[in-house]
C-alpha cells in the first residue's frame, strides 16, 4: 500500500490519525499535523526521500499530543502554531493541564498520547498566510487557539474541528474544549463551502467534498443534540458532571472508560457552562458535591 497519496501536484496525504498533509511551495515542503510515535516519524522520512523533500517546515494545528508528538524529533527548519495554542505546545504540563482541566500526571496510564514540550518558532495571528499562499484561520472550539490550513489548491485541514463518522459512533461525545464554539465554527464552515475544494479531517476518512460536508452536518448534530439532552437530563433530577457524562454517553451506547469518561466531561463541562449563562441551568452543592440543575 502507498505510504501516501497525491491530492494535487503539490499536495500529499498521509493516511493516519491524525492524517498529514505535506504541501510543496518551490523548493520548500510544509508538513502539517506530523503526528506522533517512531511508526510515524519512519514512515515521513521516507516519504520525504521519495518527494526528494531536503528543507521543511511543520504548521501545527493545536497543541494536542497525538498531533505533536514527533514534532522535536524531525529537523523543521520552522515550526508555526496560533499564538494562543503555542504556549501549550510548549509547555507539557499546561498542556495537559488545558486538555483535562486537571493535572493528569503526564506519564499517566489514563492518557491515550503523551508528548514532550515542543518549540515553536513562527507564532501565526490568524487569519493570515504563510509563503503567501497557505491560509491559516482560526477553527476554536476542539481547542481555544486550533487552526485549520487552507492550502492555495483548494485543499482544507481542519484539523479535528470535526470528525469522521467511526470516531464520532466510538466516542459518543466528541471532545470540544468549548463545545458552543465548536458548533459555530461547524456551522461557519457548511455556511463558507464555497472557499475550498475538499476537506481533510484528522480522524476520519478522506471522502469527496459532498461526503465530507455530511460528516460536518453529523458533527454538528450530535453537538447540538448532546446540548438538547443535557437540558433534558437537568430538568428531572440534580446532577453531577460525572453522572451527566455517563447518562450521556450510555445514551450513545458508547463503551465507556476512565479516558473517554475524563474527555466528554471536558465537553459536558463547556455545555453546562454556556446552559449557565443562558440563565437555564445553575449548580448547588448537593452531598455528592457540585450538582446541576434547571433554573
Ligand atoms: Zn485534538
Amino acid at each position: 500500500m502507498p505510504q501516501y497519496m497525491a491530492l494535487s501536484e503539490k499536495t500529499f496525504y498521509v493516511k493516519g490519525s491524525p492524517a498529514t498533509l505535506i504541501h510543496i511551495v518551490d523548493d520548500e515542503a510544509f508538513i502539517v499535523d506530523p503526528g506522533s510515535g517512531d511508526k510515524r516519524r519512519k514512515t515521513l522520512r521516507t516519504i520525504f526521500r521519495s518527494l526528494k523533500v531536503s528543507s521543511y517546515s511543520i504548521i501545527v494545528t493545536h497543541y494536542h499530543a497525538d498531533h505533536i508528538g514527533i514534532v522535536s524529533k524531525l529537523d523543521a527548519s520552522k515550526v508555526y502554531a496560533s499564538d494562543l495554542d503555542s504556549v501549550f505546545m510548549e509547555n507539557s504540563i499546561l498542556r495537559n493541564y488545558a486538555t483535562y482541566g486537571y493535572q493528569v500526571p503526564g506519564e499517566s496510564k489514563y492518557l491515550l498520547y503523551s508528548a514532550p514540550d515542543i518549540k515553536v518558532t513562527d507564532i501565526l495571528k490568524p487569519p493570515c498566510k504563510i509563503r503567501g499562499s497557505i491560509e491559516i484561520t482560526y477553527l476554536p472550539g476542539h481547542t481555544l487557539g486550533q487552526v485549520g490550513v487552507l492550502l492555495p489548491d483548494g485543499v482544507f485541514y481542519i484539523a479535528d474541528a470535526a470528525f469522521g463518522d467511526r470516531v464520532l459512533s466510538a466516542v459518543g461525545v466528541p471532545y470540544h474544549f468549548d463545545a458552543i464554539l465548536a458548533l459555530k465554527t461547524i456551522e461557519k464552515l457548511i455556511n463558507e463551502q464555497d472557499m475550498f475544494e475538499k476537506i481533510v479531517f484528522s480522524h476520519g476518512p478522506l471522502l469527496d467534498k459532498k461526503d465530507s460536508l455530511n460528516i460536518l452536518e453529523l458533527n454538528r448534530k450530535r453537538i447540538a443534540d448532546a446540548i438538547g439532552k443535557i437540558r433534558e437530563m437537568l430538568g428531572n433530577e440534580p446532577l453531577g458532571v460525572g453522572e451527566i457524562t455517563a447518562k450521556i454517553l450510555r445514551e450513545y451506547g458508547v463503551e465507556q472508560t476512565v479516558t473517554l469518561q475524563m474527555l466528554a466531561s471536558v465537553t459536558v463541562r463547556s455545555i453546562l457552562a454556556h446552559l449557565s449563562n443562558e440563565g437555564y441551568a445553575e449548580a448547588i452543592v448537593g452531598e455528592k458535591g457540585i450538582l446541576w440543575r434547571r433554573k
